[in-house]
């Protein structure tokens, strides 16, 4: 397979759960480009396009730019950079992203969220309302909020540092009162370095001028949509510095700290 004249390597993992309407060939895919591991290296050469990426569904992001440069967000089918600026920028579709996750967002069931709660309350309460906890969820939530703090890294220049050293300067975005999106993938604990086991959420407002990565929120009156998501796809480079880099060190201890 060849994207935008990179050999990719693509791995194909079907999950099919009993009862479960996954056909194998349906919006039901998480397609992923690259893993949480290797970002977590270093790895930030970007390996597959937003063309390319954009193929594969309309909701996600949940990664980055080549050079670490933002956060990604995708939604309704627009793929959204928040570069360190704390601005809002629409890539081209020949920029590049060495980590990120898409899928088609078809909402399966609401889950209100009646009370206040912050990040991790909301990820408490989700936890609770999910049919299982095995499977991907995309999960979004349209309105309102009292309060969304959020980061985006600056770009990194080679040779690129860890993603742990990388953070250690964020800019960090705090808002009151804000209208926007919601984004959240929940993966299972077992994904392991492949990506963030559990939660990883981004934010965009409404007018499209702000967001990132959320590190918290105090959300209520509003609903959450989650697509259950049992389809997995992951594409890796055979060329470059993903081919090269050692990925056999487990850094989820770090990864919690950073996430
Ligand atoms: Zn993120």
């Amino acid at each position: 397979m060849k994207i935008s004249g990179v050999i990719l390597l693509t791995m194909m993992i079907i999950v099919s759960v009993a009862g479960c309407s996954f056909t194998g060939n349906d919006r039901d895919i998480l397609f992923q480009v690259q893993t949480i591991g290797s970002l977590q290296e270093g790895v930030f050469e970007g390996n597959v396009t937003v063309g390319e990426l954009k193929k594969y569904g309309d909701f996600g992001g949940w990664g980055t730019f080549e050079g670490l440069d933002g956060e990604m967000i995708i939604l309704d089918g627009v793929v959204y950079q928040i570069k360190g600026d704390g601005k809002v920028y629409l890539p081209s579709n020949t920029e590049r992203t060495p980590f990120a996750s898409i899928t088609y967002f078809d909402a399966d069931k609401k889950v209100p969220i009646n009370r206040e709660v912050n990040s991790a309350q909301l990820q408490e309460l989700l936890d609770s309302q999910l049919p299982t906890k095995n499977v991907f969820f995309a999960i979004r939530i349209d309105g309102k909020f009292d309060y969304i703090k959020a980061r985006a890294p600056d770009k990194q220049a080679k040779p690129y540092p860890t993603l742990a050293k990388a953070l250690e300067k964020q800019n960090v975005f705090e808002f009151k009162d804000i209208e926007g999106t919601i984004l959240a993938l929940r993966s299972p604990s077992y994904i392991g370095s492949v990506n963030v086991p559990g939660y990883h959420i981004h934010f965009i407002s409404k007018d499209r001028k702000s967001g990132g990565h959320l590190l918290d929120c105090l959300i209520k009156n509003v609903d959450a949509s989650y697509d259950e998501t049992a389809g997995f796809m992951m594409i890796l480079s055979e060329t470059g510095a993903f081919s090269q880099t050692d990925l056999s060190t487990d850094k989820q201890s770090e990864l919690k700290k950073i996430e």
